[in-house]
């Protein structure tokens, strides 16, 4: 309730939603040819990287996805915004386990932390993200009646890694609520490149203008510039991303953005060091807008949070499967 948003600029005016089916018939599309499903609505893979940028494409609508523009706000940390108890441990091994992603490690990335308000300080702290310098971290959005995206990436996370434990996958958190703070954009990175992750995959939910609705994924560009180069990981993160988009869809029942993306649901970009610096497989997922009212009636339901974990999970699985 006493969140004071960091707001969104500037409005982005409303897209017509082209293509929308696109997704949602690559949904029903089995295995591998969902992947290329997708991939024929974004460019191909392996194509520089520059082609392949969301269907928007351009800067400005690049830039209307929020979360890298949330600043901390300077005020007490909201009052739903209680951090929840950490679990003993993010990681487990699995080296006896059995299943369909036995001998998988997947890295799960909570956006955020419930903590980062109360250090405001800690997170502004510029990183290097190889294309330049930006900020430690951000506090996320939250819905108009105060529940927050940390909560929320948390609560996603938890249920994702259990789905994917049940598969037999060896699962990594970057934070479980267990830290103060962060990490940092460069630590999270860092987190899955050291796992020698299968795939990762940073959980969100948008901040943008009310009536703006849907889900995006967003896919690493290809860029090489300091310690980032992704030129390595932007094919296997477009099938992943490709693969997640397309099994939220049929899990959620949601609608792909209708504010980035075209329709597709897949958006790239080139200014997350949580992209930026990674070296395996990565894409961030916003699974929707909390400061429209009809996607915040989803987010904040932990039956549909549940439908969003198993969509991710699905299409996890699909990609490790091949
Ligand atoms: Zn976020």
């Amino acid at each position: 309730m006493s969140y004071v948003g960091p707001d969104f600029d500037p409005p982005q005016p409303r897209r017509p939603r082209r293509r929308p089916l696109v997704v949602a018939l690559a949904a029903l599309v089995p295995g591998a040819l969902l992947g290329w499903a997708v991939y024929a609505a974004v460019g191909a893979p392996g194509d520089g990287g520059g082609a392949a940028v969301s269907a928007s494409g351009s800067p400005s609508a690049s830039a209307s996805a929020r979360d890298d523009g949330k600043k901390p706000t300077a005020g007490t940390a909201p009052t739903s915004g209680t951090a929840p108890a950490a679990s003993p441990s993010p990681s487990r091994s699995r080296a006896t386990a059995r299943g369909p992603l036995a001998g998988k490690v997947v890295v799960i990335d909570p956006g955020h932390n419930p903590g980062n308000f109360r250090h405001t300080a800690a997170i502004n702290r510029q990183v290097d993200i190889g294309t330049n310098r930006k900020e430690c971290d951000t506090t996320g959005t939250s819905t108009n009646s105060g529940y927050t995206e940390a909560r929320f990436t948390l609560d996603v996370a938890h249920r994702l890694r259990d789905l994917l434990q049940r598969q037999g996958a060896t699962v990594k958190l970057t934070q479980d609520g267990d830290r103060p703070y962060g990490p940092c954009v460069d630590e999270r990175a860092r987190i899955g490149n050291t796992a020698h992750a299968d795939a990762v995959v940073s959980i969100h939910a948008d901040g943008s203008a009310a009536g703006n609705r849907g889900f995006h994924v967003i896919l690493p560009e290809a860029v090489r510039a300091g310690a980032a180069d992704t030129r390595p990981i932007v094919g296997p993160s477009q099938d992943l991303g490709a693969r997640i988009a397309g099994n939220f869809v049929r899990v959620t029942g949601s609608a792909p953005s209708n504010y980035v993306g075209d329709g597709t649901g897949l958006v790239t970009r080139k200014d997350l060091g949580g992209l930026n610096l990674s070296t395996v497989p990565k894409v961030f997922i916003e699974c929707g807008n909390m400061r429209d009212s009809k996607d915040a009636a989803l987010l904040t339901s932990g039956a549909w949070r549940q439908k969003a974990a198993q969509g991710i999970s699905e299409g996890i699985v699909s990609f490790l499967r091949g």
